[in-house]
Order: structure tokens, then C-alpha cells, then sequence
């Protein structure tokens, strides 16, 4: 067994490191304030390929493996979690298109993505279904050289500002379940596409909303994977992406932890730093280890992905581990700021409204549950 990270995932995890301790944790609190992410900030980082380096050069990547693509992920949320949806998407797009795209389909969006030229979103929920994923209705009707799109998909990160969305629709009968789901890269620009925006608690950079689409065609050369088969192949990629978001969540939970351990080191009460309390200590201790554990989890199921190995329950333990620990440490670390930690001018109610939302996005816990049982029993644990 290897612990150790290699020299070049050292040097890539510390450039990471500084970018993002210089250029994002500085303005993470004013970022909340704003409704869209700075491009030229994303640019800067697509110039420092600090986008998607783990997609193939051929897509403007680095061929880099999945477990340096994680601690960058790690490292850009612990300066803000927000921007790292950036490197998220981008990266659970990008290997969707690498798998299933059209060789120059995948090259040009590839390069718009590493470069930060584009963001791309992925709309698979929709108003009546959302663990529910087998059954979404958006309809694709093949017609000609095109397919022709209409329906709603909702709760889609990055959907007013996306300039593309890999879109799961409908293109067998309704009767199909799962079969008849295929998935298509969408630009957003095409006509008949009109967009929303909510009013989120959190994460106001990334922003959330629905994507209507009335009668927009969309060229059959857009479509990933074979028709019908969206859903079993396009959506193994979420197992990648289910680990880096528990490492999203780790990067938050690791630097409020670093901040509450300084504070209570200098914070007195009773005539002593209040860290001398096994009440204050213990509570951050117990976090560390959490945090520790769930962090190597996260890296092991990158780890078994770049020897090939199968990793979906390991995926889905990440999923729903590390983003319901990480609430409970920020929420541990604001508690031990006293009432200064519920004011706004510190990050923790912040970290918590931002990271609250990778508890449901991607799969909620009981979904993730029942991943984790249908991979050890098959489908005799799962309700339908
Ligand atoms: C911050 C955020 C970002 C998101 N980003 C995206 C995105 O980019 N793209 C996208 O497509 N979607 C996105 N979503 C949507 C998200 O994936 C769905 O909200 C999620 O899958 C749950 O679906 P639902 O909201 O319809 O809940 P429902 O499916 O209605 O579930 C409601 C509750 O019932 C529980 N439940 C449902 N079925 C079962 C079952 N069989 N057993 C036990 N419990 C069950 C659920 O766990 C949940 O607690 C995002 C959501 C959030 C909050």
C-alpha cells in the first residue's frame, strides 16, 4: 500500500495550492454577492491548466490521472468552493465527450472547456423527476439530420450562464424506462431554448435554475453514445465526478477546520485559550479524523479509477459521506467561533449554505444508499 502522492502530483497539487490561496480564498465572501462567475478568472485558470488537465490532449487536456484531477479539485474549494464547480463540470462533461462524443465534436468543446473559454452545464433533472432519473420525459424526436427538443429540465447548475449542456431526453417511448434515454451536447445559443434562475440559500456564483426548450433542433451529430443508451453509458461517468465532489466538500471542511483550530488556540475564556477545553477540542479533533477518513476515501475511488478497477459503490460513498460530514464539521467550527461565528463577516454560515447543496445535488444520501446496496446484493435492493 502507497500513501505517498508522486513528485508531479506534489508540484501540480502546490501550484494549485497557491493560485488558489492568492487568486480565490481572498474574495470568497465578496463572490457571494455576485450572480455569475468572472470569466476572466476562469480563463486565468484554463492558462494554467487548471481546468480539466485529467481530459486527453487531443481536448486540450493534459492526460493527467484522476488522482491529481482530485487534488485539484481539493485545493481550489479550500479557497472557494463555489469556483470549483468550474473544474467539477468541466471535468464530468469533458469525460462524457472524450467516451461518446464525435472525434471533432469532443476536440472543439474539450479545448473551449480547458482553455475556460465555455462552461458547460449537465441537465438530467426535471419538475417531476429527479432520483427518479430513469424516467425524465424532455422528448427528442428524431427528424432528419436533427433532433427536435421540447420540454423543461430544472435544477441545472450553471444554467443561465452555460454556454453548452450535455441533455438527457427522451427518444424511445415512455414505456422505455431507462432504454429510451439518449444524451446530446446542447449549446445553449441554439434557437427555442429559453432559461431561469432561482433564488438559491447558497453557491450564488454557480447559480441554478431550469432550461425550457420549445421545438430546438438539435443536429444528430450532437448525440453521445448510441440512441438509447444515454442512460447506462453516459452515466457511468458520475462515478468520477461523485468523488471529487466529496473532496469539493473536504477542501471546504479542511480550511475551516485550520481556521477554528487558530482561533481557539487564542481565543481565552476563564482565564485560557478555550482549545484547553475538551468540549472545544474534542469536538475539532473528532472533525479531523472524519475529514482524514473521508478524504481517503475519496482518494482510493479516484485511485481504483485510474488502475481501471470498478468503483460505483465506492463513488457513491463519497457522495453521500463527505458532504453531510463536511456540513457537520463547518457547522462544528462556526460553534466554536461563539456568536462571532453566526455573523457574516466570517465564512463558516457561508461554507455551510454553499456545501449544504452537494447533499442533494448529484444524488441525495438515499439514493447513494441504494447504489451502494444494489452493487453488493444487485437489484433485488432496489425498489423498482
Ligand atoms: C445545489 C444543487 C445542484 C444541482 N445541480 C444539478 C445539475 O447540475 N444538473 C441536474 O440535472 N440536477 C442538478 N440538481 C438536482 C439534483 O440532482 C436533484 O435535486 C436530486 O437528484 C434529487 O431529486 P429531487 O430534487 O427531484 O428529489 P426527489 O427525487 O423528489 O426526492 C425527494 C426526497 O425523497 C427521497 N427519495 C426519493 N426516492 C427515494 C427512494 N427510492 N428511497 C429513499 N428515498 C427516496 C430523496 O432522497 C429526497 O430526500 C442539483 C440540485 C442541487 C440542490
Amino acid at each position: 500500500m502507497e500513501f505517498a502522492l508522486t513528485p508531479e502530483q506534489e508540484r501540480f497539487r502546490d501550484t494549485a495550492r497557491a493560485f488558489s490561496e492568492r487568486q480565490l480564498r481572498p474574495q470568497y465572501q465578496a463572490r457571494d454577492k455576485e450572480d455569475a462567475l468572472d470569466r476572466t478568472m476562469v480563463r486565468e485558470m484554463g492558462a494554467l491548466g487548471l481546468i480539466a488537465p485529467v481530459l486527453p490532449e487531443a481536448m486540450g487536456g493534459l492526460g493527467l490521472d484522476a488522482v491529481t484531477m482530485g487534488l485539484l479539485v481539493e485545493e481550489v474549494s479550500r479557497g472557494d468552493f463555489n469556483v470549483s464547480y468550474v473544474q467539477l463540470l468541466a471535468c464530468l462533461n469533458g469525460q462524457i465527450l472524450a467516451r461518446h462524443a464525435a472525434p471533432q465534436v469532443a476536440a472543439e468543446w474539450g479545448h473551449k472547456l480547458c482553455r475556460g473559454e465555455a462552461l458547460m452545464a449537465l441537465a438530467l433533472t426535471e419538475p417531476e423527476t429527479g432520483s427518479d432519473a430513469a424516467h425524465i420525459r424532455l422528448k427528442a424526436r428524431a427528424d432528419g439530420d436533427h433532433y427536435v427538443f421540447n420540454g423543461e429540465k430544472t435544477s441545472i447548475s450553471f444554467a443561465h450562464q452555460a454556454d453548452a449542456a450535455v441533455v438527457f431526453a427522451r427518444t424511445g417511448g415512455e414505456g422505455d424506462g431507462a432504454h429510451g434515454v439518449s444524451a446530446f451536447l446542447v449549446p445553449l445559443d441554439l434557437p427555442g431554448i429559453q432559461r431561469t434562475r432561482f433564488d438559491d440559500l447558497g453557491s450564488h456564483i454557480v447559480g441554478r435554475g431550469s432550461l425550457f426548450f420549445e421545438d430546438v433542433r438539435v443536429p444528430a451529430a450532437n448525440r453521445l453514445g448510441q440512441d438509447g443508451h444515454g442512460f447506462t453509458q453516459v452515466m457511468q461517468g458520475f462515478d468520477f465526478s461523485r468523488a471529487l465532489i466529496g473532496l469539493q466538500c473536504i477542501g471546504a471542511a479542511a480550511v475551516s477546520l485550520e481556521e477554528t483550530w487558530s482561533y481557539v488556540a487564542e481565543r481565552k475564556a476563564f482565564g485560557q485559550p478555550i482549545v484547553r477545553f475538551e468540549g472545544v477540542s474534542f469536538p475539532l479533533a473528532e472533525a479531523e479524523t472524519q475529514l482524514e477518513a473521508a478524504r481517503l476515501l475519496c482518494y482510493k475511488t479516484l485511485w481504483l479509477k485510474d488502475q481501471g478497477r470498478p468503483h460505483t459503490a465506492e463513488a457513491a460513498m463519497c457522495k453521500w459521506w463527505a458532504p453531510k460530514t463536511a456540513v457537520e464539521i463547518i457547522h462544528a467550527c462556526l460553534l466554536s467561533h461563539g456568536h462571532g461565528g453566526y455573523g457574516k463577516e466570517t465564512p463558516f454560515q457561508q461554507r455551510l449554505r454553499d456545501v449544504l447543496g452537494l447533499e442533494i445535488g448529484d444524488g441525495t444520501a438515499q439514493i447513494m444508499k441504494l447504489i451502494i446496496a444494489r452493487e453488493r446484493v444487485g437489484r433485488v435492493a432496489v425498489p423498482y
